[in-house]
């Protein structure tokens, strides 16, 4: 768990600075500092009075976790390995791209999932993050630079982990906060049980990425275990969101060589989207030691997209980034664990 006030909406945040001894606008300039200036210490905030930052860092940092490995990758992709005090560690990767730079947060350690591609899940679930861990992790790449987009794509699912994802978005975008508008935010989840409606009754029109990776129920099944779900019940979902506030949501699909990348599955993957409201995002494969998948050639790649485009789905093939940065999901911090 970390320190109040991360956990708390920034509402809540004047009271917390007055219940220590200080004024309640003291909140709101703390704010300032730890989402607009970088700051990671109670001692930077020198607008805050000397004796209440001395007894604010006396019971602790605001930040609890500390980064244990930086990697950077030639794309300009950098990832942060970080700590928290119970040990757990979690990753998130920031990287530039013609639209802003992207900030990427995880919000569970580890991941119950467990899709087979994927070195997120190999290990299982550990814990969830606090909504405070999760805003740790966006405010200690802010300590770095700034960002213009985010992403919540990291290690775990927010499906599974809804309430503390949401609320770290609340803060995010609240502009005495993150100030982030919701157009730039994008959720990505296998869409788990109750998830979807959820994000629909929040009500911010932030974009959904939803995991689909498979054109039928028993490959998806097969590929996404842990979030075992009829096809066409997901994406009825997906367009109940999107008839809810308007944001056409993304469809993921990673490419695995011989496994879902083949004529007839592009075929049953257009007659799925056709006539929906979303946009197909292909990710060719990245692939992780051990796991035995492979990613197609671009060639097979380039037709697989052409199939849908043919059909008239709106396409995209992914560029990878990050990948000397072990960029894929979850593969820093399970180079860095001991297993
Ligand atoms: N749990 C969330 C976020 C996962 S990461 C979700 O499943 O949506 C974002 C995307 O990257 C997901 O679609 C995920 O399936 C995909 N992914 C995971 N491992 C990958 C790999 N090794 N190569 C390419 N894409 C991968």
């Amino acid at each position: 768990m970390s320190p109040a006030p991360l956990d708390l909406p920034l509402a809540a945040w004047p009271d917390w600075f007055a219940a220590r001894g200080g004024r309640p606008f003291h909140g709101r300039s703390a704010a300032r500092w730890l989402f607009r200036r970088g700051a990671r210490s109670w001692e930077e905030m020198s607008d805050l009075p000397a004796g209440l930052r001395r007894r604010l860092a006396a019971a602790g940092p605001p930040l609890t976790s500390v980064v244990e490995r930086e990697a950077a990758a030639g794309d300009g992709a950098r990832k942060l390995l970080l700590r928290f005090p119970d040990g757990a560690a979690v990753e998130c990767v920031w990287m530039p791209g013609s639209r802003g730079r992207t900030l990427c947060l995880s919000t569970q350690v580890g991941c119950p999932i467990r899709c087979r591609f994927c070195a997120s899940g190999a290990d299982g679930l550990e814990r969830n993050l606090a909504a405070g861990e999760i805003l740790e992790q966006a405010l200690q790449v802010r300590a770095r630079g700034s960002f213009e987009r985010l992403v919540v794509m990291g290690m775990g699912d927010p499906g599974l982990n809804l309430e503390a994802t949401l609320a770290a978005l609340d803060t995010l975008l609240d502009p005495a906060g993150g100030g982030l508008s919701a157009r730039r935010v994008t959720v990505s989840t296998v869409g788990p049980r109750g998830a979807l409606e959820r994000l629909a009754a929040w009500g911010r029109p932030v974009t959904l990425a939803l995991s689909l990776h498979a054109p039928d129920d028993e490959l998806r099944a097969e590929l996404v275990p842990g979030g075992r779900r009829p096809v066409a019940e997901l994406l009825a979902e997906a367009d109940a969101l999107f008839a809810a506030h308007g944001r056409e949501y993304t469809v993921e699909y990673v490419l695995l060589a011989g496994v879902n990348d083949r004529p007839e599955q592009a075929e049953a993957l257009a007659r799925l989207l056709r006539g929906r409201r979303c946009h197909a995002n292909l990710i060719p494969y990245n692939p992780v030691p051990g796991l035995g998948y492979r990613r197609p050639v671009p060639a097979e790649q380039r037709a697989f997209a052409a199939r849908l485009r043919r059909a008239g789905i709106s396409v995209t093939l992914r560029r990878s980034l990050g990948r000397a940065a072990e960029a894929a999901c979850g593969q820093l911090r399970r180079r860095t664990l001991p297993c």
